[in-house]
């Protein structure tokens, strides 16, 4: 048997994804499954975005590149946070990685030593957590219920933070409740973060184009510019540009963090997929009409499953979910009932319940760090969603 690390001792394997496999295999096995785990869009890449790569590939774009991102992807990105969120960011202030997430694990492998906290608002996105956990710091875990509208207070904030904070996450538009912070709550957490000059800011804005009610989107770096010094913005085209295969993000921050970044990534993965660099300018240059198409849909989409989880009993989203595509719906009135004779007594219990039972596939609460509750996510085709809502209702009826 071979001896593991302390580290990877201390994370678990993604459970989102776990849950995603176990549907897949169901589906394998000849189950009809309708996966409400998934966290990608199911819209397909932009054609514009597919007919740059090929042109890539037959142009002879099939090598390493610089190791975070080749220059024009750098500068696309300087121009997209300029035009889109009025920042203004140097190609040496951005780093290119495979996926939003690889930046997020850099930056944190990139910073943080055993004894060092990182402030999480909980529901989280449930790799920070273990990132941090793998970096040997510690989460500071801050409970957001839904009476916070699931975000945290400028009070809770300073509330956890200590000597040894290092950093804070944020994540708006949120992953796993589709809240969204507004300007001035943003502004209430800088305020606090002023007062902390060791701690430094991560904003998560993967979601950034999935908003809905006519909401804008306001990025941490406008609400505090005066961050700027200890702010890094993190983003990328998985979610917006349904990209999620071709694995690009970026983060945007100071020069002296970027660099270490790169450092970091030249000794794991070089650098991210050069067709896929090359795809990322085009999606990024894309006209903003293709974005607002894809949120009108999925706009409509929760707006229907708003609707239908109202009459299923035991379930309930009684907060409107402002944007990304998932909703967080509490299902305490669920704990205690019974399924042939098998109590139901936490939500991965009722999860499930749902995947056996209805064949709808949900990821539990639990792993988003807040009880009782299920995400569902509503990047499905709208009559997927009707049905996985007719499954859902008939196997709550033969409940005990
Ligand atoms: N951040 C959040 C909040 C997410 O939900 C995800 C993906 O699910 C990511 C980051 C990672 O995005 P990427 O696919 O670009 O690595």
């Amino acid at each position: 048997m071979i001896n593991l690390s302390q580290a990877i001792g201390r994370i678990e394997p993604s459970p989102t994804l776990a849950v995603s496999a176990k549907a897949a295999q169901l589906k394998a096995q000849g189950h009809a499954i309708i996966n409400l785990s998934v966290g990608e869009p199911d819209f397909d890449t932009p054609d514009e975005v597919k007919k740059t790569a090929i042109k890539a590939i037959q142009e002879g774009h099939t090598k390493y590149t610089a190791v975070d991102g080749m220059p024009a992807l750098k500068q696309a990105i300087c121009d997209k946070l300029f035009q889109q969120n009025t920042l203004s960011y140097q190609p040496h202030e951005i780093s290119v990685g495979s996926g939003a997430k690889q930046v997020i694990f850099n930056a944190l492998m990139a910073t943080l030593n055993p004894g060092d906290e990182v402030v999480v608002p909980a529901p989280y996105w449930a790799s920070y957590p273990d990132m941090v956990r793998f970096a040997g710091a510690q989460p500071v875990i801050v409970p957001c219920g839904h009476k916070e509208g699931f975000k945290i207070t400028p009070l809770q904030l300073e509330q956890a933070i200590s000597s040894r904070t290092k950093w804070f996450i944020l994540n708006s538009p949120h992953n796993p409740t589709g809240a969204s912070y507004t300007l001035e709550e943003m502004k209430g957490l800088a305020h606090v973060l002023k007062q902390h000059p060791h701690v430094w800011v991560m904003s998560d804005e993967i979601y950034e184009h999935l908003l809905y009610d006519g909401v804008p989107f306001q990025s941490f770096g406008c609400a505090a510019p005066f961050l700027k010094d200890r702010l890094l913005i993190v983003n990328g085209v998985s979610k917006a540009y349904a990209m999620t295969g071709w694995r690009i993000g970026f983060g945007a921050g100071p020069a002296e963090l970027i660099k270490h970044l790169a450092t970091l990534q030249s000794q794991s993965t070089s650098n991210p997929c050069s067709i896929s660099q090359i795809a990322a300018i085009t999606a990024f240059q894309s006209p903003k009409s293709l974005l607002t198409k894809q949120a009108t849909i999925f706009e409509t989409r929760r707006d229907f499953l708003l609707d239908h989880i109202e009459h299923m009993k035991g379930l309930s989203c009684d907060y409107r979910p402002a944007g990304a595509f998932y909703m967080y719906l509490s299902c305490g009135d669920l704990l205690g009932k019974s399924s042939k004779g098998k109590v139901l007594s936490t939500d991965s219990d009722v999860a499930t319940f749902f995947l056996e039972r209805a064949g709808v596939a949900l990821v539990p609460g639990v792993a988003f760090g807040c009880s009782p509750y299920l995400r569902l996510s509503y990047a499905l085709h709208h009559t997927t969603l009707e049905k996985a809502c007719q499954a859902m209702g008939q196997a709550l009826a033969s409940l005990d």
